[in-house]
């Protein structure tokens, strides 16, 4: 049962709107100030064009909107969402994303949502999935189709942070497995971190193949 926390996550002060979970001075000192390529997230001195490492070989999602970089004080909420069972965290994070979202004018509008599925006895041990905790308000926020099965993750993959680049997209190699049609849809795809960005590329991939209209990424860090 998740119950509402009345005081900020961060500073402690007493919310004015508890359901923020976060109040406004904390949340103008999480975003990100330096501008960032709209399509891999990273640092990059055009902030509304892709840098050049997309130029060359751009990924196979079209936008990616991240919070920040991950550094404290993100960076300690997202480990207390992830591994401390802190799930009360989700709906402050998630709009933390929808703030993130909406300062992007660049975006396709759209219709779908997408959860990272985790493998089934990770799921079990930790008893929710974090990026479908963050799908369901955003998909409510904003009138977006969301199903938490539209994807099942179909085999046990190692942890990414320990595989070389090469190992990693072989790692992920089917392990992912569409469950339902979209055909035509713009969809977007809501992780908490991406890194490397293996794990989001090959989904991305499998909509797109599946005949998506556009991918998207929302995520609440994009770090290296
Ligand atoms: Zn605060
Ligand atoms: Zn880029």
């Amino acid at each position: 049962m998740l119950t509402v926390h009345s005081a900020c996550w961060l500073c402690q002060m007493p919310l004015a709107r508890p359901a923020w979970g976060i109040c406004s001075r904390c949340t103008r000192a999480l975003f990100a100030r330096q501008g960032r390529c709209p399509q891999c997230g990273l640092p990059s001195a055009t902030a509304h064009t892709p840098c050049g490492r997309c130029v060359q070989k751009p990924p196979p999602w079209q936008r990616l909107v991240a919070i920040s970089d991950y550094h404290p004080p993100l960076s300690t909420l997202i480990h207390r969402f992830k591994f401390s069972g802190t799930a009360e965290l989700a709906p402050a994070l998630a709009r933390l994303l929808l703030l993130a979202v909406r300062q992007r004018s660049d975006l396709p509008a759209p219709q779908q949502l997408i959860s990272v599925p985790l493998w089934q006895r990770r799921h079990w041990r930790r008893g929710y999935n974090q990026s479908e905790l963050l799908c369901r308000p955003l998909a409510r926020w904003l009138s977006l189709r969301y199903q938490s099965r539209a994807m099942t993750r179909v085999r046990p993959t190692a942890t990414q942070h320990q595989l070389s680049a090469r190992l990693r997209k072989h790692n992920l190699k089917h392990a992912f497995q569409l469950e339902l049609p979209l055909q035509g849809r713009h969809m977007v795809i809501v992780d908490d971190v991406v890194t490397t960005g293996s794990t989001v590329a090959e989904i991305s991939r499998l909509l797109l193949q599946n005949g998506a209209a556009s991918v998207q990424v929302w995520c609440l860090c994009r770090t290296l």
